[in-house]
């Protein structure tokens, strides 16, 4: 490399939102705007519906066009530090962004319509749900919206869903229930959502796409107003006591308050409704006396509600609730009319289950990160 190609590296636009691709080209060649429209639709349908990672594969464009692409742009992926899969199919990638920032993600076949990709938001998280073993991880920082995109980009690669729109497709749901708390990352993950969403593209349709928010209730309504996503609560307790101590940051926002936001999330009906995730731990939080408070509180709600048994990780403080107990207490959940509440745990032996990723990033300075980039 020559000193002028370390000043303007290509850039990768795989990942990249399309306001943000035609600006890039236009400025790279000088275009005018409507011009710089169309080679963006053209570029976009190859990176986002037929998956090319080389310019080369474009036969629509010109070849000397073609090769002035690849000097100034890349489409790369975050590269794959490691994958595992899990006796019951799931896959767990851990996928590296930059020197330093790895992040996790977890293929989920057969929920939703066809397969659910769970994707993290952040490195890490601010947040200290002590149950949580990404809680146990500090923030490292927030992925950008390609690297969010990339997630979805890269395991597309893996399971060679290209072009996008193929029949029997297996990853039909995006669900932001990876690391960290998308609704502190709310810009990125709201034009990630855009990237996927968009039909001349990947095309997952945005009743796909379910955010799972702790309850940052005052980012709450424009996330339903800037990306019309499925809402998910991790709610977990019925009292302001005990949610106190497991999701720390209703101390901040009470239950109450969750509540209301929740009543006033744009576009909630009975066909979209919100779920709730309530976590099931031995002797905290599983008495029959709270599925009842449980169901009293979500009155008046389109709800579903979703009981996780704890996923245990090294070292937590937790158990998982007896299965007697939560059939239990999904009895209770169940006679209230909403149905198979239980979420089945799935890759458990990869800890890839709710609540078990953690990346072994740890936050470093800004100065040592550059330092390694240089490498
Ligand atoms: N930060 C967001 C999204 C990521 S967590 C949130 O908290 O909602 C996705 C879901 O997994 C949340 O409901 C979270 O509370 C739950 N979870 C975390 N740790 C878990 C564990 N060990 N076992 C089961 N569920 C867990
Ligand atoms: Fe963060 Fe969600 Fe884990 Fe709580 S449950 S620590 S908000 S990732």
């Amino acid at each position: 490399m020559t000193a002028a190609d370390l000043q303007h590296p290509p850039t990768n636009i795989a990942g990249m939102h399309r306001a943000a691709l035609t600006d890039a080209l236009a400025s790279a060649f000088d275009l005018d705007a409507k011009k710089a429209r169309m080679r963006a639709a053209q570029i976009w349908r190859w990176v986002y519906h037929a998956g090319a990672t080389d310019f080369d594969a474009m036969t629509n464009i010109g070849k000397e066009m073609r090769a002035e692409l690849s000097k100034r742009f890349t489409i790369a992926r975050p590269e794959m530090v490691e994958r595992q899969i899990s006796t019951d199919g799931t896959r767990k990638y851990l996928l590296r962004m930059a020197p330093g920032i790895e992040a996790e993600c977890v293929f989920i076949p057969d929920v939703g319509r066809a397969g659910a990709l769970c994707v993290s938001s952040q490195v890490g998280c601010t947040l200290n749900c002590p149950f949580c073993h990404t809680g146990s991880q500090n923030l490292v920082r927030n992925l950008t919206a390609a690297e969010i995109v990339g997630q979805v980009l890269a395991v597309k690669d893996d399971l060679e869903e290209w072009p996008s729109d193929a029949e029997e497709r297996r990853l039909s749901n995006i669900v932001f229930m990876g690391m960290g708390e998308p609704l502190y990352n709310l810009d990125n993950v709201a034009t990630a959502i855009d990237v996927i969403s968009d039909g001349e593209g990947v095309s997952l349709s945005r009743r796909r796409i379910t955010v799972s928010t702790s309850g940052i209730v005052p980012e709450m309504r424009r996330l339903g107003e800037e990306t019309s996503a499925m809402l998910a609560i991790s709610l977990h307790a019925t009292s302001d006591d005990l949610r106190n101590e497991l999701v720390p940051i209703n101390r901040k926002y009470s239950i109450a308050e969750l509540l209301d936001a929740c009543r006033n999330y744009p576009g909630v009906s009975n066909a979209r409704r919100i779920t709730f995730e309530y976590v099931m731990l031995k002797g905290v939080n599983d008495t029959d006396a709270e599925a009842r408070e449980l169901v009293r509180l979500l009155k008046g709600i389109p709800a579903k509600i979703n009981l996780i048994p704890f996923n245990p990780w090294p070292g937590a403080p937790y158990e998982c609730s007896d299965w007697d107990r939560i059939e239990a207490f999904a009895d209770i959940v169940n006679r209230a009319g909403y149905a198979s509440p239980i979420r089945t745990p799935r890759g458990r032996d990869i800890l890839a289950a709710c609540g078990q990723l953690k990346s072994s990033s740890v936050k470093k300075r800004a100065s040592a990160i550059r330092r390694e980039a240089n490498l």
